[in-house]
């Protein structure tokens, strides 16, 4: 699975035509890392072919954090600048990624009932100051670490700085260990969206934020003073964050792209789906919303790694269904979720095999 990050590219690719500098230096360092990636992947592959799994442990492990720094270099777990437990250092950066790695982790644990991005405990990794201003931040498969750029200060500043980053991109790394959603068209703006939910919740947790006084934005934080807008996305409202935010809000707007644009709308069509998701939490509160959405998602049988949207609402509505049952969302779920993708187009007929 191969990832854009945190900035579309072609949002970098836009900025690069009209002659942006920074913009054009990130796109050679995501090349870089595109390779790493690579190379990481076909290594972890021929590692764990001739590896059988071996599993001794009684007690469930505990995630643990470990923020390297790259020293503005392209090279991961480069120095080990803080560890599980350590006491803050000097580079605010390197805090802000413990602090919010470790906030991003409690969500997961005391919200959605989930063993770190594995479900495993699997250590959580960042690499703070990776690269040289890069404008982007990422979880990079295969190598299985996320990476944070310092931003050039004026699109972008310091990725690190924001909640919503952070728990994003380890949003991807759980979609990474469950369903693999290939990245690309609808799977892949599913993808996406999956990160937007997972981002937008634990940003209103941490902030003492509610559906109805969040303000659903993605990214806000990390925009520069010379970002043409106030945010990349706009959950609530999409297609009103930035002069680049063309996301529609219907899905009678969707049209298969080439997979040269933005790999066929991965970041453009997570609008529809999000939108849907800010309407149920208005419903039934946005933690309330993420876990239905979590649990949704762990169907793989359902949201296989090339599902559709109306195959993601397909499992919504099921785990909506069972968690009612089971008492563990209020009544009013199933119908919130059925009205919430009913306005936003899905879906959008009703497929033939069920006439
Ligand atoms: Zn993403």
């Amino acid at each position: 699975m191969s990832k854009d990050g945190f900035v579309p590219k072609d949002l970098l690719e836009k900025l690069a035509k009209e002659g942006n500098e920074e913009a054009k230096k990130t796109l050679v360092q995501m090349d870089n890392i595109e390779q790493k990636k690579t190379k990481a992947k076909n290594s972890d592959d021929a590692e764990n072919s001739d590896d059988p799994e071996i599993s001794t442990s009684v007690a469930p492990p505990q995630a643990k954090r470990e923020i390297y720094d790259s020293e503005n270099t392209e090279d991961f777990k480069k120095k080990l600048v803080r560890k599980e437990g350590d006491p803050p250092t000097s580079d605010e950066n390197v805090n802000f990624a413990y602090d919010l790695c470790g906030q991003t982790l409690d969500y997961f644990k005391n919200k959605l009932g989930r063993n770190s991005i594995d479900n495993e405990g699997m250590d959580l990794i960042s690499n703070v100051h990776y690269g040289i201003d890069l404008n982007n931040a990422m979880w990079v498969p295969g190598m299985k670490q996320m990476a944070f750029g310092d931003g050039d200060g004026k699109l972008f500043i310091n990725f690190t700085r924001s909640i919503d980053v952070i728990a994003h991109e380890a949003a991807h790394a759980v979609t990474e260990f469950t369903n693999e959603l290939v990245y690309e068209h609808q799977s892949g703006a599913l993808n996406e969206h999956f990160s937007d939910v997972i981002g937008s919740a634990v940003k209103q947790h941490v902030k003492g934020q509610t559906a109805e006084t969040a303000d659903w934005l993605i990214g806000d934080e990390i925009v520069g003073p010379e970002f043409p807008g106030k945010a990349l996305r706009s959950m609530k409202n999409p297609g009103t964050a930035s002069q680049f935010d063309h996301q529609p809000a219907h899905f009678n707007d969707y049209k298969e792209l080439p997979l040269s644009k933005d790999r066929g709308g991965v970041h453009l069509y997570s609008g529809i789906p999000n939108k849907a998701f800010v309407l149920v939490s208005l419903e039934i509160g946005t933690d309330q919303a993420a876990f239905l959405w979590y649990i949704a998602f762990q169907n793989k049988q359902i949201i296989h790694s090339n599902a559709t949207f109306e195959e993601a609402f397909e499992a919504i509505v099921h785990a909506a269904d069972m968690l009612t049952s089971q008492g563990k969302l209020p009544q009013q779920a199933v119908d919130a979720v059925k009205n919430a993708f009913r306005e936003v187009g899905i879906p959008s007929r009703i497929p033939e095999s069920r006439l």
